[in-house]
């Protein structure tokens, strides 16, 4: 059995994470979404929201579930028994940072590979930041996002504007 892990600070899981959750769902037997702590980035949604998110649009896969990790994430594959790491790529820009992680990561461990897979060519242009980004400047994320992170999306940023 080959158990992979996407990991990703998915502030907030869009369309474009879920195609490739997605993909890696029919590859492997077993997926574990990994969501990042990641302090040297400020989230929009706390990491229990971003889980909660997760976990409710990643329902429909019975063979993936959610985690979270602080830390290395090679550490965190050796721990669950993960030989896999899942990335997802749009476009060139992306690859010379994901060629350094891939790298960096196979020098500390050589028992875990990383995997590229390709974007669908409708969410090439679409990550978390352009969706917040977006919603802040009160344009429509239908599509791009599942629903339940668009009225999510929506209640912060009323809450945002509530307080000013
Ligand atoms: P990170 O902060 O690690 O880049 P993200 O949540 O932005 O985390 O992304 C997690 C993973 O999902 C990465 O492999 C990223 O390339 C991939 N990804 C993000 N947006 C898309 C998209 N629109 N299509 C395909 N893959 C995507």
């Amino acid at each position: 059995m080959t158990r992979a892990l996407v990991p990703g600070s998915f502030d907030p899981v869009t369309n474009g994470h879920l195609d490739i959750i997605g993909r890696a769902a029919t590859l492997f037997e077993d997926v574990i979404v990994a969501v990042a702590h990641n302090a040297s980035k400020t989230p929009l949604f706390t990491i229990e929201e971003r889980v909660e998110m997760l976990v409710e649009v990643c329902s429909p896969w019975p063979n993936v579930s959610i985690g979270t990790f602080d830390g290395l994430l090679v550490h965190f594959a050796l721990e669950k028994g993960v030989t896999v790491i899942v990335r997802g790529l749009r476009a060139v820009s992306d690859f010379e940072y994901e060629l350094q992680m891939a790298l960096m990561n196979r020098r500390l461990s050589d028992k875990v590979e990383t995997v590229f897979l390709m974007t669908g060519a409708e969410h090439s242009y679409l990550s978390s930041s352009i969706v917040k980004e977006i919603a802040r400047l009160g344009g429509s994320v239908e599509g791009l996002v599942p629903n339940c992170v668009e009225q999510r999306l929506q209640q912060k940023v009323t809450d945002a504007r509530d307080r000013r």
